[in-house]
């Protein structure tokens, strides 16, 4: 140990060596001088302190004041300074990865240290919730191999007021093993003043504001929008009318003081004539491009025009839903005459899979005369800062997966955001000099929003939660969970064990079995984990590994706003008539490595509407979850024999609904138009890039699927059809205990549905079941 000590102490003496001599260097003067102009640097000393008295520390300040960046680096640094830096270790925890990335590339330009060395995707025990971690470390990182963290000094845990599940979620354990490290020390770092909640948490421990400078930023409601742009909202009626049609038109006859009376009048009748949850769905699904026709983009596109005609210069900052309205927009905005050209302005997008490339250049400045647009999701509102942004454009909406208990399918719908968040976007467009905030909603809307957002984990499934807490082995689930900030509801808790249950990831005494272990380790959702599982087990892996890394990357089929018919036919062209988007997945991924091959990979995809870069995340998705499952020993090492089977289009199909079970739904109507329902008795319409949807009727009575999205109805995204006895065989579990929990469900379905057809089959079944199984 004393060996140790005097390598770690040599090691020390040469950092500090490093540090001094990066510090005095031109480069490193520059970057010195920048970070002396952040707020944070003012409050250097006494953040210090604090962090030395004390083992938890709460730190809020303005977005961009250097709360990331710059707190990790004070302790390195003095740490180093004070000759102790190779006994420090500092982890920074990313809500996001590519938060993570850009935080690590900044912090390391700023240290003047390779890359590597400064960012390292952590494997946690609890891997699956990918946890992106910077870490500050000279030289190397620590792998945090068990729990308690051996080793780690200081743990920053970022973006706290975001509230999501893993932040919550490594709260709780934090929180039980600061008892045991007494030497470890936790700092919480949040974007906006809720810092009570957290301090109280942890027993009251201090907090500290960073006072940050930022200018007034102008808000601008949809009233004034419609007023400045000179567009005009035709009638509320027509929404009655139409549903979804067309309710913004592009005419500008009215005289302003006409046009404003107008639109007055129209809020406040909408207001009055129906209630707001209403009023706002779809007045605002049709400003996001969430519905068919797109109209809302008409008024995005007019903001921008007016921003790029009559604005003084300064970058553009739009808040969108998600990856869909991003390149929607995107596409409609390059083939605009002004917006679309190259030399007067500079569009680009930032969202959460975005490729490091096409990130580096969000931060730069664009040419003189060159307007920057950037078309973001929400990553933008608090962990990634632009400086240059003067104009921001909120849709006041953001993708959030909210909990349906009934049938545990998440549900991903594009809500309102919380008067906070819109705070928070707002304040982007002041970094730099005063700036305006176009918020695409009247201002009443504004006033009846949340006043902050609900945490995740009262708003998604818990299945992979309560597998990821089965396996830390701390006792029971409700037990742990009762310890969050805000604990979830029993019955969530009591969904999410029933659900892990039926898939035998746990057995009737809730401990894991052999499949929950594995699924616990796998980086994907346990229902995904539980088809490849299958897919290998049945000896179809091929398909079914693209089907998972399809599922848990993204749609690789894209759906241009004005080519969706010929979108659509193309996708259409990989379906065979085997009513199965998953099944088209596969064709489509497999004739893009043929295409890949013959060096025609580009045309390929163009041709046929698919999108590049999730054909290689999927590509690389799939490397990932082979390595996982051979070093687990669930696959051959000759790669035939695990797809001797993958031809079989039954089995494939069987082995999707085993996975995606129980998201099905039954086939209602199938006369004029196909309708379906869903367990909880919802009605569901296929998205419209499903193959499914171009057929009058399918022949299968079921439809698998794996996620449900509501737009103005809801619709089940990718499809695949299934069979009476596929669906009795393979939707539940496959060891024999669970299949007759599963049969015993599927009765109060069959009750549900009232099915005859499927009442039969399934009596049938269960006697054949029956005397295979006690024989
Ligand atoms: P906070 O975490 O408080 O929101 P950060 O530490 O992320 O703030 O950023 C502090 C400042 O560092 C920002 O205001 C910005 O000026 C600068 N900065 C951060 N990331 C980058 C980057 N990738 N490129 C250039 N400047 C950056
Ligand atoms: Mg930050």
């Amino acid at each position: 140990d004393s060996v140790m000590e005097k390598v770690l102490q040599r090691r020390s003496l040469r950092m500090r060596n490093m540090q001094r001599a990066w510090q005095e260097s031109p480069e490193g003067k520059r970057m010195l001088d920048f970070r002396k102009s952040l707020p944070a640097f003012r409050e250097k000393e006494r953040l210090l302190q604090a962090i030395a008295q004390n083992q938890v520390v709460v730190i809020s300040g303005e977005t961009g004041c250097g709360k990331t960046t710059q707190l990790p680096q004070y302790i390195l640094e003095s740490e180093i300074e004070s000759g102790r830096g190779a006994f420090c270790s500092i982890i920074c925890t990313q809500p996001r990865r590519i938060s993570a990335l850009a935080v690590s590339e900044r912090v390391s330009a700023e240290r003047g240290e390779p890359l590597v060395k400064c960012i390292k995707k952590i494997s946690f025990k609890f891997e699956n919730f990918f946890i992106l971690v910077a870490v500050l470390q000279h030289g190397y990182f620590w792998l945090l191999s068990d729990h308690s963290l051996d080793g780690v000094t200081h743990i920053f845990v970022d973006e706290i007021h975001e509230r999501g599940m893993n932040e919550d979620f490594l709260l709780i354990i934090l929180k039980d093993l600061l008892q045991r490290r007494r030497d470890m020390r936790l700092i919480l770092m949040s974007a906006t003043l809720n810092a009570n909640l957290f301090s109280n948490y942890f027993g009251g421990v201090p907090m500290i504001h960073i006072p940050g400078f930022t200018y007034p930023v102008r808000a601008h409601f949809l009233e004034d929008i419609l007023e400045i742009t000179g567009y005009k909202l035709t009638s509320f009626n027509q929404i009655d009318d139409y549903g979804q049609e067309k309710m913004w038109k592009t005419q500008r006859q009215l005289t302003p003081r006409k046009r404003k009376n107008q639109i007055t009048t129209l809020v406040e009748e909408a207001l009055t004539k129906s209630n707001f949850e209403n009023y706002g769905s779809r007045v605002h699904d049709s400003l996001t491009c969430w519905t068919p026709d797109c109209t809302g983009f008409n008024l995005i596109e007019a903001v921008l025009c007016h921003i790029c005609r009559k604005e003084r210069p300064g970058a553009v900052l739009v808040f969108m839903t998600g990856w869909e309205d991003i390149s929607c927009l995107r596409d409609q905005v390059k083939a605009h005459p002004l917006l679309g050209d190259p030399n007067r302005v500079l569009l680009l997008t930032c969202h959460g899979s975005m490729a490091t490339s096409e990130q580096k250049l969000i931060f730069e400045k664009s040419p003189p005369n060159v307007r920057k647009i950037v078309l973001a999701t929400n990553m933008a509102e608090a962990s990634i800062t632009i400086n240059d942004i003067v104009f921001v454009v909120d849709c006041g909406k953001a993708k959030e997966t909210t909990y349906d208990a009934l049938n545990n399918t998440p549900c991903l719908i594009p809500s309102w955001i919380s008067q906070a968040s819109a705070r928070q976007r707002r304040g982007r467009a002041g970094r730099v000099q005063p700036g305006e905030c176009y918020h695409l909603y009247p201002r009443c809307v504004y006033e009846a929003f949340a006043e902050y957002q609900l945490p995740e984990l009262l708003r998604t499934p818990l299945n992979s939660l309560c597998l990821q807490i089965k396996s830390l082995q701390v006792g029971s689930i409700g037990d742990f969970l009762s310890a969050a900030l805000q604990p979830p509801e029993p019955l969530a808790v009591q969904n999410a064990v029933e659900f892990l249950k039926m898939i035998g990831a746990l057995n009737e005494d809730e401990n894991l079995t052999h499949l929950g272990k594995f699924l616990s380790v796998l980086p994907v959702d346990p229902k995904l984990g539980k088809m490849l599982i299958m897919g290998a087990i049945f000896r179809c892996f091929d398909p079914v590994l693209t089907i998972v890394a399809g599922l848990s990357v993204r749609d690789p089929f894209l759906l241009p706003q004005d080519k969706k018919d010929l979108a659509g036919t193309a996708k259409s062209r990989f379906s065979a008539k085997d009513y199965s988007d998953h099944m088209a997945l596969v064709r489509a991924y497999e004739g893009w490595k043929d295409a890949e091959r013959e060096g025609s990979a580009y045309e390929y995809c163009w041709r046929n509407f698919l999108s590049v870069q999730t054909l290689q995340a999927i590509h690389s998705l799939r490397k990932q979850f082979t390595y996982i499952l051979k070093d687990a020993g669930l696959l051959d090492t000759d790669g035939a024999s695990n797809n001797r089977s993958s031809h079989n289009q039954s089995l494939v199909r069987a082995v999707i609904c085993s996975g995606l079970f129980p998201g099905i739904a039954s086939l209602v109507h199938r006369e004029t138009s196909m309708s379906f329902k869903t367990m909880d008795d919802g009605q569901v319409f296929l998205y419209a890039n499903s193959v499914n949807a171009r057929y009058q009727t399918i022949p299968y009575p079921w439809l698998v699927f794996g996620e449900k999205v509501k737009v103005n109805t809801v619709f089940i995204r990718d499809s695949t059809g299934v069979s009476d006895s596929i669906l009795i065989l393979f939707g539940g579990s496959i060891d024999n205990g669970a299949m007759a929990g599963h049969l015993k469900m599927l009765e109060g379905y069959i009750e549900f549905f009232m099915d005859q057809n499927l009442a039969e089959c399934y009596v049938k079944l269960k006697q054949e079941l029956d005397e295979l199984l006690h024989k």
